[in-house]
């Protein structure tokens, strides 16, 4: 058009209340939906889309075929002339003519279905003499408005399904965004240039996402999203918005890696092929090839001068451990420091003693730092770390993040599954950033991966070391209990070692004894993270222990194992069970990480349908570790809910940890996975990472591509990019600086 185009009937920035129709308190209501502005309707993306068929017209009815009819009541009588039988008619009408509909029976119908009420209506019709009829029709009363057959729901359109709150209509916000669609799509700015549309576009149709061209500009995917004339355009609106979401968030945490990057200093650390050798000949089997492919990932990456951050993640048993200690001594070889980090005493203590064994004769000086030392042990520990006469520490979490080092390489982290921003160590003044390892046996399902862990490095550990006994897992019924017990005792016969699982009580508080478990100051008692665990039953773990001590094991070696022990007595009961003097060691789930004793392989898991999937495979991974078959039967109490039972059923039929875990994703959403409030992410609006992991690929990809070539996004066409990258993660993720 020539001339100016005509002033806007709105802006942008125009109130609620001030669009035409709207009113105060409509608009009051509508700010429920964060909706305050009519710019924030334009953004208000539906969450779906349905394809109803057109109503339709009095002439377009045919016999036997479904239709569905909206009009109002002209005409409506109860007749009932026996008592017990009536009839129900009514008149139907519309602009392209009237309808007639009957109930038989129903005299409630007559007072629904009154006079001046508009329906809608759906059945199949038939001709009674010069009328279409309905009998006994699905009917929905709606509002006179909702019958305008000008609406898009009355002329078979593709209609948006938006989020709703009380007092608002699905039509009304249909109404309202259509009409701020038309009036402001066209001027909405565009952030994405056509360069990057036209590369996404072609992405995404090889990695086989159904899109016709290019993504679509802004405009036209505002107006479409809201009222999409074809589901081809549709498709091609929403496959943008998906997108530009997940673009938007991926160049944010690539800025970010990348500004972390160019940013830090850690020592470089090479490996030569004798080296790698010198410490490889020190294990006692032969690698698997997925340890030697990671071992190498690892030293080419500890051999640069950019800290490494890297999660090793591998099924239990997998066999991370020795790729740890592989990176441990590769840094001691460059005459730095290396520390471990377990989330409780009893695994720091079982990687202590590995390390021990295995460095035997070796000059590597090792520290072990947990709470149960003595105030002079520890203080003459963290001297020797602080002056470097000690190489390796290994410890639990919460001790080692605190003190001086003398000059740490690398930092292992065992055992990590709560994927939160990572705490790091502390550093010297002028300090360089050691190389980070994280290991989990929890395995992050792709799209997690991607997001959360947009800035680290994955190595997957999939093979396990061969020879291992593969572990049947039984979903028992109470019935069973003492056929089981039998088996167990069988097994212990043999030679074998058992494991019981108490059962956690929900909300059950804990009889709590406040003398056990901390021995030193105040520091201890946040080291024994599973002195922590909070639902973790102490009454019900030893009622379990005396029942089984006295009437079931009453010939076999029982101890009892728990997180609120004194720390010695856990030691030494652990211990004990590793070097088989103990045959069934009744436990919470302290056991539930990293313990690995190969001769344990009958476990009993009492009231499992408390547990997570993600836990429950850990607690079978204990049995899964030597060349014996392993057993496990999982017991449950009370009724099971229909969520409990699915879980079970998924644990019993899939023993791979990957599996597992898409399968706890599905189940629960990622919301705990990624914790939520911890995360760093944005709330995504419109894409669904566990749908859109395709577009997700791709947008990683690209959103990578791009700051490699543009770390600060300088480029003039892309500051509208920038900034929306900048204002929806630039706090979250500290970006500020590097960009
Ligand atoms: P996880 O990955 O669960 O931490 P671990 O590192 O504890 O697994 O290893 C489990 C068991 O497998 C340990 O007893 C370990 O000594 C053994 N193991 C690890 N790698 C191999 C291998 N390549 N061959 C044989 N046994 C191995
Ligand atoms: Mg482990």
């Amino acid at each position: 058009m020539p001339g100016d185009p005509p002033p806007l009937e709105f802006e942008p920035s125009t109130p609620l209340q001030f669009l035409p129709g709207m009113g105060a308190a409509r608009a009051e209501r509508l700010r429920r939906l964060g909706l305050r502005k009519a710019q924030d309707v334009l953004f208000f993306f539906p969450r779906e889309h349905q394809f109803p068929p057109p109503p339709t017209k009095v002439d377009e009815l045919r016999e036997g075929q479904p239709a569905t009819f909206i009009g109002k009541i002209t005409d409506a009588e109860l007749v009932s002339r026996t008592p017990g039988k009536s009839l129900f008619a009514a008149i139907v009408e519309n602009e392209s003519g009237a309808v007639r509909i009957v109930f038989f029976n129903q005299p409630f119908r007559a007072e629904q279905l009154t006079l001046d009420r508009s329906v809608r209506l759906s059945g199949t019709p038939k001709l009674a003499g010069l009328r279409w009829e309905f009998s006994h029709p699905k009917y929905e009363l709606i509002e006179a408005d909702e019958a305008d057959p000008e609406n898009a729901e009355n002329k078979g359109e593709i209609l948006p399904v938006y989020p709703l709150t009380e007092g608002v209509k699905e039509y009304e916000l249909r109404r309202l965004t259509r009409r701020v669609a038309s009036v402001l799509a066209e001027g909405a700015k565009e952030v994405m240039p056509a360069s990057i549309r036209e590369a996404a576009g072609v992405r995404l149709r090889d990695a086989g996402i159904e899109l016709a061209g290019d993504l679509p500009d802004i405009a036209t995917t505002l107006r479409d999203i809201h009222c999409p004339p074809s589901a081809e355009t549709l498709t091609a609106a929403r496959t943008r918005l998906i997108f530009q979401e997940l673009f938007v968030m991926q160049l944010a945490l690539a800025m970010r890696r990348t500004s972390l990057t160019g940013r830090l200093q850690a020592p470089a650390m090479p490996c030569t092929a004798k080296i790698r050798q010198r410490i490889v000949r020190r294990f006692p089997f032969e690698l698997t090839a997925d340890q030697n492919r990671v071992i190498d990932e690892i030293a080419q990456e500890m051999g640069r001068q950019f800290p490494m951050n890297r999660l090793l993640q591998g099924d239990v048993g997998s066999g991370k451990t020795v790729v740890a200690i592989f990176a441990m001594m590769l840094a001691v070889a460059s005459e730095h420091q290396a520390t471990l980090m377990a989330p409780t005493e009893v695994l720091a203590r079982q990687h202590f003693q590995t390390l021990r064994k295995i460095l035997a004769d070796s000059r590597v000086r090792i520290g072990l730092l947990c709470g149960s030392l003595t105030a002079a042990q520890r203080r003459e520990t963290l001297e020797k770390v602080a002056s470097g006469e000690l190489d390796l520490i290994v410890g639990t979490q919460a001790l080692v993040y605190d003190i001086d080092f003398h000059s740490l390489g690398l930092c292992v982290i065992d055992e990590q599954h709560k994927f939160g921003v990572r705490q790091r160590v502390r550093l010297r003044e002028g300090g360089v950033d050691p190389h980070y390892l994280v290991m989990s046996a929890t395995p992050i399902p792709r799209s997690v991966a991607m997001t959360q862990f947009g800035d680290v490095d994955l190595s997957t550990l999939r093979e396990k070391p061969a020879g291992r006994g593969e572990v049947h897992t039984y979903l028992a019924v109470d019935s069973w209990r003492d056929r089981w017990w039998d088996f167990v005792r069988q097994r212990i016969a043999e030679g074998r070692q058992a494991y019981v699982v108490a059962p956690r009580v929900g909300d059950e508080t804990v009889a709590s004894d406040s003398t056990s478990g901390s021995t030193g100051d105040a520091a201890d008692a946040l080291d024994d993270l599973d002195a922590l665990d909070e639902v973790e039953d102490v009454t019900s773990v030893n009622r379990t222990f005396e029942q089984l001590r006295d009437n079931v094991f009453k010939e076999q070696r029982v101890e009892l194992l728990h997180g609120r022990m004194k720390a010695e007595a856990k030691q030494d009961v652990m211990q004990r069970f590793a070097d088989g003097e103990i045959d069934v060691l009744v436990s919470t789930t302290v056991i539930e990480v990293g313990v690995d004793v190969a001769n344990a392989t009958v476990m009993t898991i009492l009231g499992g349908n408390r547990f997570g999937l993600a836990q429950l495979h850990q607690l079978r991974g204990r049995i899964s570790r030597g060349v014996h078959a392993g057993y496990l039967c999982v017991f449950t109490d009370g009724e099971r809910s229909p969520e409990e039972s699915e879980r079970l059923k998924v644990f019993e039929q899939t023993s791979d940890g990957f599996e597992l875990a898409e399968a706890d994703f599905r189940l629960r959403g990622p919301g705990d996975m990624l914790g939520k409030k911890q995360s760093g992410l944005a709330p995504l609006r419109i894409a669904d990472l566990n749908r859109d992991v395709e577009v997700l690929q791709v947008a990683r990809m690209m959103a990578q591509e791009l700051i490699d070539e543009d770390p600060d996004m300088q480029a003039d066409e892309i500051t509208g990019l920038r900034d929306q990258v900048l204002r929806r993660y630039g706090n979250r993720l500290d970006l500020g600086d590097g960009a």
